[in-house]
């Protein structure tokens, strides 16, 4: 079968979901591929995102918000403690979605807006004409399928490959990736409160472990170990001994495993009849791999410029430079603000770590962002943050 279309998105996650919606909003022809066949499931996430951005973009909707917590408790290796409110604990706190619900109603709204979504429909390859590209090649519910569009915006996560077949450079290194394990659980002693996030280089090698409440003692309790520190299985292992000692009594009743991005600002995330969005461009915040709100984001600005570009007729990488530039200079001022913050924090010890967190006990860090805590955190221990002065003053 052989269908046409201006714009096809390959992935109905949040970054595909919005670049749908916005384009087809716009006046294009959409259509949107999903390889699964029920949108947002599996959830490889732990599913929190900060309450003023999402509302920004989408209107709250109680179906797909589990739980609303007051902030993050933040755990030193030594067990000391300090909370952050909710609205300064940056991109992953405020609420804790129902992934299954919520991508599938990102879905919904790109199908109201006029998008096509197909499930079960797994893109291939692209196809070329004459070198120029014409639409994608896929697998629909078993039957091949020939999708001509001039454009196309690949929202394909985390694994992508539209970016690879576009030629555009996505290589993660493996210490900008953070192989992940989670497990969905029920137990009495989970603070339903707050989102609780636990660092130690025995906990997890270069990055850390959550506990994001769901409401009615559940939580999402998993860790992100920094791909270069990670030997095979350790993810799973970590978050079993963690169990152990936080939730002896524990019940899993979900698991799932994946990998989050970690790697900073990409060099292009466009190429001639190409756009990336989300995970696929690496979007993510390198320090809390919070990618939820970053791909929405980086979708609506997608949806604008291909609607801008589909009708001007021209969908080059030189005609796509709004995406580019757009999406550096909102998200991607954080990005790489967030990786220089990466880089020096995986490299501390336990004993800086315990200083570090220690040495706020005595603060009111309640009201403070990330970059105020950092001052703060900057005034107190000087000698051991003094790589990350031009960051700081
Ligand atoms: C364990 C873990 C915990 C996380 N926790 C958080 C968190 O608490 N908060 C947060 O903000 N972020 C979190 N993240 C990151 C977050 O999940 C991602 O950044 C976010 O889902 C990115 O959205 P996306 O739309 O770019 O990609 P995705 O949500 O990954 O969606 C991509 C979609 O493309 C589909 N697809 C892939 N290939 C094809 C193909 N060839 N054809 C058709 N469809 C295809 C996939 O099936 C998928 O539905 C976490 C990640 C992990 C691994």
């Amino acid at each position: 079968m052989s269908i046409k279309c201006d714009l096809v998105v390959v992935g109905a996650g949040p970054g595909g979901s919005m670049a749908a919606k916005t384009a087809a909003a716009a006046g294009l022809d959409v259509i949107m591929l999903e390889k699964r066949q029920e949108i947002g499931d599996p959830v490889r996430c732990a599913e929190g995102v900060g309450r003023r951005a999402l509302c920004e973009m989408v209107k709250p909707d109680p179906r797909w918000i589990a739980s609303e917590v007051k902030g993050a408790k933040i755990y030193a290796p030594d067990g000391t403690s300090i909370v952050m409110s909710e609205d300064k604990s940056g991109s992953e706190v405020g609420y804790v979605l129902e992934r299954k619900v919520f991508d599938r109603a990102l879905a919904m709204d790109a199908a109201r807006a006029g998008a096509k979504v197909m499930v079960k429909t797994r893109a291939l390859w692209l196809l070329r004409r004459d070198g120029v590209l014409s639409g994608v090649s896929a697998m629909h519910m078993g039957e091949p399928l020939q999708i001509e569009a001039p454009l196309i915006v690949g929202a394909d996560g985390v694994e992508s490959k539209v970016g690879r077949w576009a030629g555009i450079d996505t290589v993660l290194k493996p210490k900008d990736i953070h192989c992940c394990a989670q497990f969905l659980v029920q137990d009495k002693s989970i603070n339903d409160e707050y989102c609780e996030f636990f660092f130690g280089n025995s906990k997890a090698p270069g990055g850390y472990v959550w506990a994001f409440p769901k409401g009615e003692k559940l939580a999402n309790v998993g860790i992100g170990v920094q791909g270069s520190k990670s030997g095979s299985g350790m993810p799973i292992r970590l978050l079993k001994e963690f169990m152990k000692s936080r939730f002896p009594d524990g019940k899993v009743v979900e698991m799932v495993t994946g990998g989050d991005p970690s790697s900073g600002v990409i060099e292009s995330a466009t190429a001639d009849g190409v756009i990336l969005v989300g995970d696929a461009a690496r979007q993510t915040d390198p320090i809390t791999g919070g990618g939820i709100l970053n791909a929405m984001k980086a979708g609506i600005i997608a949806g604008e410029v291909a609607a801008k570009a589909v009708s001007s007729g021209d969908v080059s990488k030189a005609g796509l430079k709004g995406y580019e530039d757009r999406w550096r200079a909102d998200i991607g001022r954080h990005i790489a603000r967030s990786y220089e913050y990466k880089e020096f924090f995986v490299k501390l010890t336990d004993d800086d770590l315990n200083q570090l967190i220690g040495s706020l006990k005595n603060e009111d860090i309640s009201k403070m962002d990330l970059r105020g805590m950092l001052r703060v955190l900057f005034r107190l221990n000087p000698k051991l943050l003094w790589e990350l002065r031009h960051l700081v003053i």
